[in-house]
């Protein structure tokens, strides 16, 4: 039985104890205190199935996504024409229904209608700033990124934030081009309204943690919208914990392309911190962390809540790279502060469907166009940012200050923790250095703050995460060598 070789002396006399009494042994993934599937009667195997359970909560969030609203709500965006960043500057902008004033208008009001659904529980607000002249932006052109808050009711929580965004500003082909059609059903409209749809679901809910939905501008002329609201997290000093960018996951249907995949969402996260310094990158060179950046360690989570909650046969696909070749996108300006922040997009892109003019040309339609948005993909895509959110959320604080003891030659490892507020227990996992992600299978609970175990520290990857009562996960830490 592999599971024992994880469990210390003292917890293996306990094992026999507990196995002679028919209970489960330290591999207690489950508290029992949320639904679970069979347990089977070799209770001392984990199944390959996540042993998380379901909190009912999440489950119902899930099921409130709507196809029929994100479909209203991309169709909305893309009859402002264009939502070009520089049609700020357009002749009667701010009482034309064309362009992106009326666009973020829009938005904001679509956010304190949610509001108003929920007898004001969010807070509807606006970051507004003038950019300068730059590539791109040939004249000063101000900038508004528009968001709301659920905050946190747990006042030892709260100051955890999660956040999800998408860009709604647009482009054609040309990158100043801010006149002609640019309408972005796809990038990203669909993007935009996974935001909204999260704000929507999940403003029905109270979370311990706070929640940001966000949506920005500026993303096509540099990332700019996203890069100030993360400079000004990062100056403020935000507990920002983890961000879900959505940038064209509209999973683009051509007709007759049978390439494309509507039951994967690809998660890219960055390996190297774009954040890193010099003595941070000289850590990861000696103990091999390349695959365990903070934003790694969220898209694991991404995996795990689509395995531990019902999406049929859709799910993420993580692949272990910034993101897509010739191409950037907002979760990188949130690295670049030094904060946790994936990309969700589509399996397969059209690139005939991306920053083009509308048109028909030998025969191919150009054009972001609302027809090749498949709004039940996009429900999908927004039901797994909801339910992460959600499980974040709700889940206990993550392990602070967690420790590889590295002061010995010893062919055991120590790991040591602070205590969580939240948490009612603790799990530490591990895995090969050579697998992708932590086997449930490899998983020991404890209530103290620290464990021995005999597995080499030289030969597998630790982590630690937090649980509470109901059997909410924290997302993992990597413990810091301790010399
Ligand atoms: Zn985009």
């Amino acid at each position: 039985m592999s599971i024992s070789r994880h469990c210390t002396k003292m917890t293996l006399i306990v094992l026999i104890v507990l196995l002679m009494l028919g209970a489960p042994p330290c591999v207690a993934s489950n508290d029992g205190s949320m639904p679970q599937g069979d347990s089977g009667k070799n209770k001392a195997t984990v199944t390959a199935k996540s042993p998380w359970g379901r909190d009912p909560a999440i489950g119902q969030a899930m099921r409130e996504v709507s196809p029929q609203q994100i479909q209203q709500t991309i169709a909305k965006l893309v009859s402002f024409g264009t939502r070009h960043t520089l049609s700020v500057n357009n002749p009667n902008a701010a009482t034309s229904a064309q362009g992106i004033v009326a666009a973020r208008d829009w938005i904001k009001s679509e956010f304190e209608r949610y509001s108003a659904e929920c007898g004001g529980c969010l807070e509807v607000k606006t970051d507004t700033f003038v950019l300068q002249p730059k590539a791109r932006i040939p004249q000063p052109a101000e900038l508004q990124n528009v968001y709301a808050i659920l905050r946190g009711t747990d006042p030892a929580q709260s100051k955890r934030i999660y956040l999800v965004t998408g860009h709604y500003d647009s482009r054609n082909k040309e990158a100043l081009n801010s006149t002609d059609p640019a309408p972005g059903a796809n990038d990203d409209g669909s993007g935009t309204a996974v935001s909204l749809e999260c704000a929507r679901v999940l403003s029905k809910h109270k979370f311990p943690a706070t929640i940001i939905f966000l949506t920005v501008s500026g993303e096509e002329q540099g990332l700019d919208g996203s890069g100030h609201f993360a400079k000004m997290a990062k100056e403020q000093g935000w507990q920002l914990e983890g961000v879900l960018n959505n940038d064209i996951v509209g999973g683009n249907r051509t007709p007759g392309d049978t390439s494309q995949n509507s039951n994967v969402v690809r998660v890219f996260s960055e390996g190297l911190p774009a954040a890193a310094s010099e003595a941070d990158l000289r850590r990861i060179r000696s103990s091999g962390g390349e695959n365990d950046s903070a934003s790694r360690q969220l898209a694991r989570y991404i995996q795990e809540v689509g395995a531990a909650y019902d999406f049929g046969q859709f799910g993420p696909l993580l692949i272990f790279r910034r993101d897509r070749y010739l191409r950037g996108g907002d979760h990188s300006a949130f690295n670049d502060q030094g904060f946790a922040a994936v990309r969700f997009t589509e399996y397969r892109e059209d690139f005939h469907h991306q920053h083009e003019n509308p048109r028909i040309e030998n025969g191919i339609e150009f054009g972001d166009l609302l027809k090749f948005v498949d709004f039940d993909y996009v429900a999908n895509v927004a039901r797994l940012n909801a339910a992460t959110l959600a499980a974040l959320a709700s889940a206990p604080a993550p392990p602070a200050n967690v420790h590889l003891v590295t002061k010995e030659l010893e062919n055991d490892s120590k790991i040591q923790w602070g205590p969580a507020s939240g948490a009612s227990a603790y799990e530490v996992l591990w895995r090969k250095t050579t697998d992708s992600t932590f086997p449930e299978e490899n998983t020991t609970r404890t209530t103290e703050t620290k464990v021995d175990l005999p597995e080499s520290k030289d030969n597998v990857v630790f982590g630690v995460r937090s649980v509470d009562a109901k059997g909410h996960r924290s997302l993992i830490v990597i413990p810091e060598p301790e010399r």
